[in-house]
């Protein structure tokens, strides 16, 4: 088979992490292509293995997703969901991808499933989760509570096979991630990472999980989700429509948005503006090609702190050097699911 071509496509995580720092995003989307083949160059090797690692909160948000769609697909097939279940089932996810991680800093190969704080040494490897991350396990905890509390299991069981859109099976960490579902708007392939969708009353309503904190684009990125579920199913009309940002770090229920003709059309034009600036600093937008130099480091010494590629990139290392590391966990601005 032939090597995939990096072609220009377009996501809410790409355009937050352009915002956060250009350098970083030339590393994530450019630098580090290619850098899963053994005959790759070892800079762009090392700079692949390095955007794959995963933060302490971004791994959190991963657990809770596993942990919930797991349930989910073995409450539908009537096995047990309850809160205790639930519980057990993220303590033992927690403490075997925290192994994993503890094994792959040592053995696995650059697309391995590492957490970034055991990566910079900022946590001691040989520690147990329960022994040193209780803001990770409270996070996780607090997600799952709200969400057995909510109702919403019960009331997503209750949704039979042929009204299921879209229930992903969890996440593995064997093999490559699946690709995720896209849209192509003006010719752009926009990455569309919806958790659920399903029909319900007459309408399509899709849901998102979130664990972090609210951020400013979270109501366009459903609208993004809309326009979506508007090509991709037929029978959808956007009066019937509903999204629900599922914020799980809050008690539910969580309210849906009915979006609106305006709400579509804002998020098109924002997503046009920003394709438009991102081609904007390519060397060759035809090819999608970039060079280094176009993207400079960012001006907020806050986000080297958290920075997947710190350890290469030397401002950022000489930023590292007059400033003290975050606190092990401490959230990250960039945790984020990372999709395209
Ligand atoms: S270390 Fe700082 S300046 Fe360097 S790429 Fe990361 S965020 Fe940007």
């Amino acid at each position: 088979m032939g090597r995939l071509v990096n072609e220009f496509t377009w996501s809410f995580s790409r355009d937050r992490a352009l915002r956060q720092c250009p350098r970083a995003y030339y590393y994530r989307y450019y630098g580090s292509w290619d850098g899963w083949h053994e005959d790759a160059p070892a800079a762009v090797r090392r700079m692949y293995a390095l955007k794959k690692l995963t933060s302490l909160h971004g791994w959190a948000g991963q657990v809770v997703e596993w942990t919930l769609l797991t349930a989910l697909h073995q409450a539908r097939a009537g096995g047990q969901a309850d809160l205790g279940y639930l519980r057990r089932l993220a303590a033992g996810k927690l403490k075997s991808d925290w192994r994993l991680s503890q094994y792959n800093i040592h053995a696995g190969g650059p697309s391995s499933f590492r957490i970034q704080e055991h990566h910079y040494a900022q946590i001691d490897a040989r520690l147990q989760p329960d022994q040193l991350a209780p803001a990770i396990q409270e996070k996780v905890r607090t997600a799952v509570s709200h969400f057995a509390s909510s109702g919403l299991l019960e009331r997503l069981c209750r949704v039979s096979g042929e009204d299921w859109l879209h229930c992903p099976p969890p996440a593995s960490r064997q093999g490559p991630p699946a690709l995720p579902d896209h849209l192509t708007l003006d010719g752009v392939k926009i990455w569309i990472a919806m958790d659920l969708a399903d029909r319900e009353a007459g309408g399509i309503h899709i849901r998102d999980w979130k664990t972090g904190r609210v951020h400013s684009d979270d109501q366009a990125q459903l609208a993004c989700y809309a326009l979506y579920a508007l090509n991709r199913w037929p029978e959808a009309s956007l009066d019937r429509i509903r999204t629900t940002a599922v914020y799980l770090s809050l008690p539910g229920p969580w309210e849906p948005t009915i979006p609106t003709p305006a709400m579509l059309a804002a998020t098109r034009e924002a997503i046009q503006t920003s394709v438009r600036h991102m081609r904007s600093l390519l060397t060759d937008p035809e090819k999608n090609t970039a060079e280094i130099a176009c993207f400079p480091v960012t001006g907020d010494a806050r986000m080297c702190r958290f920075c997947n590629f710190r350890a290469l990139c030397p401002e950022g290392h000489k930023r590292m050097m007059a400033a003290p590391a975050p606190e092990p966990e401490e959230e990250d601005p960039l945790a984020e699911e990372e999709v395209g």
